[in-house]
């Protein structure tokens, strides 16, 4: 059986947009579930819109997140490099291929010079809005004779090449998501393949490059279906073998529009930077137009390759909702590995001020701690910086009137000064430490329940509820714990 190979072909024009990760996700995931390629192909013949370090942030973006490509363009020691038998993979340097190719179809008769000025092109255009009709080429040069236009090419004459469709032919392919289409040439252009740059269109390059490369499946965003036919067109005319077709449907936010930059984050760099984790991200993602079997919503990488289907792909168009994906991203969070987590959130904790890097090299562990406290409220992790600010204020204030009331408790004075001295007489304040105060505090006062526990938490966080109090006394460390029970000594007893 052929080996099946997919191809994500992105454009260098900025950031990996989230839906242009789904893209590559169901390619990956539909790639490794049949044993086949994954390739990343580089689409840059668009020279007006090439922005510098795009290939860098795209390749970046699919790293980060987890999605390996066996063939095509990658980035060793800040180099980009190509790896793979069908290279390059980059279009910009196929050229020589493309015009090859071109020059073929030529003279098959199934594409023509075209010499007209933009300007002609405008009024044409002008024209045909004006009576109504769809704007599109008149086929002016159609009928130039090969002679004359080799002619007007050696005298200098800019041009370009065009597809030449024949009339009124339907053509048909099938998508795996939405089945047979059938389009009439009639409805379509005389689509430019070779631009006055020597550079090909989008068009001839995906279909040579798709062909050359062994590519079996085109699985791509929907916005492209519109150029399918003549896509397919273009494989006919060579006589080669048309791949199978999976056209994505959009990812759209919760009105149902597409998702841009105005309405909130879009790039995968955007996600990372808020604080999502690879794995959680991709989960998500992978949920967004798609469902497996068992409705399950939490699964691996490996648990996606294995139940991925085009089949179960809606065709409704995937809705991002941010709310589901703080949830997922909350279950990854809670199940992480947590020395991996902690390396994680450090880079938030050390913006805030909180830490520095001698900090980081001596207290991993009290970091570590940290992380496990509050990681249980967390959707993603730069809300790490609101969580743990308790424990790095100088003094708190009761947060409520609950909190406030508790400190006038009749027995509040005597278990605060209780776990003062106890805390003062040792060195430091270890989790060992931490574990055993309350028991000895509880002893030596008499309190207990709800009136040992309450004051205290008030005092050392200012809430009355929050995370594990023992977790609480070891991170504050014993100079922060006598100097929070002093200051409601002082403001609130
Ligand atoms: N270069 C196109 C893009 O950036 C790829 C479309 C395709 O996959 O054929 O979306």
């Amino acid at each position: 059986m052929k080996e099946v190979r997919l191809r994500f072909a992105p454009s260098p024009t900025g950031y990996l947009h989230i839906g242009g990760l789904r893209t590559a996700l169901y390619n990956y995931l539909f790639a490794k579930g049949h044993g086949g390629k994954f390739i990343l192909r580089i689409e840059d013949t668009d020279r007006t819109r090439y922005v510098e370090g795009a290939i860098e942030n795209l390749i970046a973006s699919l790293q980060w997140a987890g999605i390996k490509y066996d063939e095509g363009v990658f980035v060793e020691d800040g180099k980009i490099v190509q790896k793979g038998d069908f290279g390059p993979y980059i279009q910009s340097e196929r050229l020589d291929i493309y015009r090859e190719y071109v020059d073929q179809l030529i003279e098959n008769g199934y594409a023509y010079y075209c010499f007209c000025s933009k300007e002609r092109l405008d009024k044409v255009r002008e024209e045909q809005k004006i009576k109504g009709q769809i704007p599109k080429y008149d086929g002016l040069c159609r009928s130039l004779s090969l002679e004359e236009a080799r002619e007007r090419i050696a005298n200098g004459e800019e041009y370009v090449v065009r597809l030449k469709l024949p009339a009124n032919r339907d053509i048909k392919f099938k998508d795996l998501i939405r089945g047979d289409i059938t389009i009439n040439t009639n409805d379509l252009d005389d689509q430019v393949l070779l631009k006055s740059d020597g550079f090909p269109t989008y068009h001839l390059a995906v279909v040579i490059d798709d062909h050359l490369m062994g590519i079996t499946h085109i699985v791509r965003g929907e916005e492209w279906l519109p150029s399918t036919p003549k896509h397919v067109y273009i494989y006919e005319a060579f006589g080669w073998e048309k791949p199978t077709y999976v056209h994505l449907p959009t990812v759209l936010n919760k009105d149902r529009k597409k998702l841009s930059k105005r309405h909130g984050d879009v790039s995968v760099e955007d996600f990372r930077k808020k604080g999502y984790l690879p794995e959680a991200l991709v989960n998500y993602l992978a949920l967004v137009g798609w469902t497996p079997e068992d409705n399950r919503e939490i699964l691996s990488m490996e648990e996606l390759i294995e139940e991925f289907t085009f089949e179960r792909v809606s065709n409704a168009g995937g809705i991002f909702d941010n709310d589901k994906l703080d949830w997922v991203n909350g279950n990854y969070i809670r199940s992480y590995d947590l020395d991996k987590l902690t390396r994680l959130a450090i880079p938030y904790l050390k913006d805030a001020g909180y830490i520095d890097d001698g900090f980081i090299n001596e207290r991993f562990d009290w970091i570590k701690t940290l992380v496990e406290t509050v990681r249980e409220g967390l959707s993603y992790l730069s809300e790490i910086v609101n969580k743990v600010d308790i424990f790095f204020a100088d003094t708190v204030e009761p947060e409520n009137e609950e909190a406030l009331e508790i400190l006038k408790w009749e027995e509040t004075p005597l278990v605060l000064k209780a776990l003062k001295e106890a805390v003062d007489e040792v060195e430091e304040v270890d989790m060992e430490f931490a574990k055993k105060v309350m028991k000895t505090i509880q002893k030596s006062t008499g309190v207990k329940g709800k009136k040992l526990f309450m004051p205290v938490r008030v005092a050392l966080t200012g809430a009355n509820h929050g995370p594990e109090l023992v977790n609480i006394i070891y991170l504050l460390g014993k100079e922060n714990i006598i100097k929070r029970i002093e200051y409601v000594e002082k403001n609130h007893i």
